[in-house]
């Protein structure tokens, strides 16, 4: 199968897709380094600035968490762009609009699915 994209289009997501990784690689890259500074830091240091630290060490693995999973979804689309599934919607099949796409290139739901998933999320939310 395969979603009838317009070629130029479809480039132009599989670039912006690589320049995102390229841009997330370098990021994560940088902050495994500031992470291993934080961590290695003298257990002498005042209270105050261990607890800085501690502070900057846990956004620090939220964020990493964070591009990790922008990361996976990257290399999702990649290799969908590959096999010619890429643009297809997940749960209904339907083509999701290039115009969704380009806005958010690593989508899996068109939007219609999207807004049921985050309800459902959401609800799940709040009864566990
Ligand atoms: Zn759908």
């Amino acid at each position: 199968m395969g979603i009838p994209f317009d070629v130029n289009a479809l480039n132009q997501l599989r670039a912006d897709l690589l320049a995102r990784r390229l841009r997330l690689d370098h990021e994560m890259a940088g902050r495994e380094r500031e992470q291993g500074e934080l961590e290695s830091i003298d257990t002498q240091a005042e209270m105050v600035d261990l607890a800085q630290n501690l502070e900057l060490i846990e956004r620090n693995v939220s964020l990493q968490e964070q591009e990790r999973r922008e990361l996976a979804s990257i290399d999702l689309a990649l290799a969908k762009l590959g096999s010619g599934t890429y643009g297809a919607c997940e749960d209904c099949g339907e083509a999701i609009p290039v115009r969704r796409l380009q806005i958010v290139p690593e989508a899996r739901l068109c939007a219609r699915c999207q807004s049921v998933s985050e309800r459902e999320r959401s609800r799940s939310r709040v009864a566990g």
